[in-house]
């Protein structure tokens, strides 16, 4: 695969240096040259693949010339060693849970085959490879559990103090091993800002070699496209061919590898962008006006981001199509309060618990569906995390029905590893440096 930068579409670069960069030194995002459709053979027997299957054959079309199909098949059997479901919870609307991986939510699936595929490319005798990685909540947990133990690589985690959840920063301060964690005294976007200068600092560019495992990177992109894939499947297997995706969004790497399944092929009816009150991107979609502002603190933490850094993709992807894009997705944004209403209402209705991110892709879709209902399309609600993992959101009389998963009992026994800093580059710079 070549990719080119957003920003310089004339530059190429190969695969491997794309996951390594992570980021062009022009602040573009890579993109594929060429996005391959998949054959229509293919795409009409889904069903009658596996998880792991569907993912080697969509990889393989990407990547394939990168990494011989026998380790790529490695690769994906190692990655992806748990399964993303769909669960009925009435006539035309599903779940999608994507959670049942180590972290216990869907980032599991870009990190995990992120993480391989990088050691896959490290060669003998290299430089320790610096990953760098700002997390909102999830992508933290998500990453280090991909890369603990990864022999000549080291993980530093950005994450903002008091915005993350208890479990979610267990996750990241109790692994030891390869794995810091850095609490940072600001928001998400901060912490983003801060691994973003980094990348573009000469003097720790020339120290380390640093790489990010933000959804930036091409090499997370691509196993999320694998899930659109399968759950297609899943519905095809029910005789059930028109499908719309409600997807909750923050830096939108989860829509935007839906839309990249979408021009591999995938038979997609509809999207829908679920945000909560950091709405750029539904404002977008409603005024044709891109304007991000900063971050607001909510229940779905996971999605407090005011510039979405994948939206640049998505915007290449439909550079001189933008009414196909109009047309293609729609925008939903909710607040707290909604969150909360939509959380008790799926628990009422289905019995079933749904994390705050998950809660809001649901209520999208059921406006959506209000709005366009048509009986023979069925609605797909991603659900992107497991809801043990925001505790403190749930009303009381739902307390006792939220699950906790032998993993997360134990990570309350483990000692916190953390270190607190500001939010100036400087700090940070000056951390990296003499803690070599
Ligand atoms: C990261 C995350 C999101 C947002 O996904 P993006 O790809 O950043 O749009 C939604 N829900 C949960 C639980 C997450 O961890």
């Amino acid at each position: 695969m070549q990719l080119y930068s957003t920003k310089n579409p004339s530059t190429r670069v190969s695969f491997k240096e794309a996951v390594f960069n992570s980021m062009p030194q022009d602040k573009g995002l890579y993109m594929p040259v060429t996005i391959p459709r998949l054959d229509d053979k293919f795409l009409n027997n889904l069903d009658q693949y596996t998880l792991p299957e569907i993912a080697f054959h969509v990889a393989q079309k990407l990547i394939g010339e990168d990494i011989p199909d026998h380790d790529l098949k490695a690769i994906i059997e190692d990655a992806i060693n748990f399964l993303a479901p769909i669960v009925k919870l009435e006539e035309n609307v599903f779940v999608l849970e994507l959670w049942h991986g180590p972290s216990l939510a869907f980032k599991d699936f870009g990190a995990r085959f992120m993480s391989r595929v990088m050691s896959y490319f490290l060669e003998k005798g290299e430089k320790q490879l610096d990953v760098l990685v700002a997390t909102s909540g999830d992508t933290g947990g998500a990453v280090a559990l991909g890369f603990l133990g990864v022999p000549n690589t080291r993980v530093t985690i950005l994450y903002p103090k008091g915005k993350v959840s208890d479990i979610q920063e267990q996750q990241l301060t109790t692994n030891g091993q390869n794995i810091r964690a850095v609490e940072i005294d600001g928001t998400f976007d901060d912490c983003q800002a801060l691994v973003k200068q980094a990348f573009t600092d000469k003097e720790l560019k020339e120290k380390f070699r640093l790489t990010s495992a933000n959804s930036i990177n091409i090499a997370r992109l691509i196993p999320q496209t694998f899930y659109y894939f399968s759950a297609y499947a899943q519905l095809l297997k029910r005789g059930i061919s028109k499908v719309v995706f409600s997807v909750p969004s923050g830096n939108f790497g989860n829509i935007g590898a839906g839309l990249l399944a979408w021009k591999m092929g995938l038979p997609v009816e509809h999207f829908i962008a679920a945000t909560n009150v950091n709405d750029t991107v539904p404002e977008f979609l409603k005024t044709g006006v891109y304007q991000p502002k900063p971050s607001v603190a909510t229940l779905s933490n996971a999605m407090d981001v005011g510039d979405p850094s994948n939206w640049v993709r998505i915007a290449d992807l439909f550079k001189g199509e933008m009414n196909v894009l109009k047309n293609l997705v729609t925008g939903y944004r909710y607040d707290d309060e909604e969150t909360l209403e939509a959380i008790k209402f799926i628990n009422d209705n289905y019995d079933y618990v749904a994390c705050p991110h998950t809660a809001i892709a649901w209520q999208a879709l059921r406006d959506w569906q209000q709005d366009q209902y048509k009986a023979d399309t069925a609605g797909v609600f991603l659900s992107t995390a497991h809801p043990c993992k925001f505790p403190d959101v749930y009303p009381k009389s739902m307390a006792g029905k939220v699950d906790v998963p032998e993993q997360v009992r134990e990570l309350a026994k483990k000692e916190k590893h953390s270190v607190a800093l500001g939010k100036d580059f400087k700090g940070f710079k000056e951390y990296l440096l003499e803690n070599e």
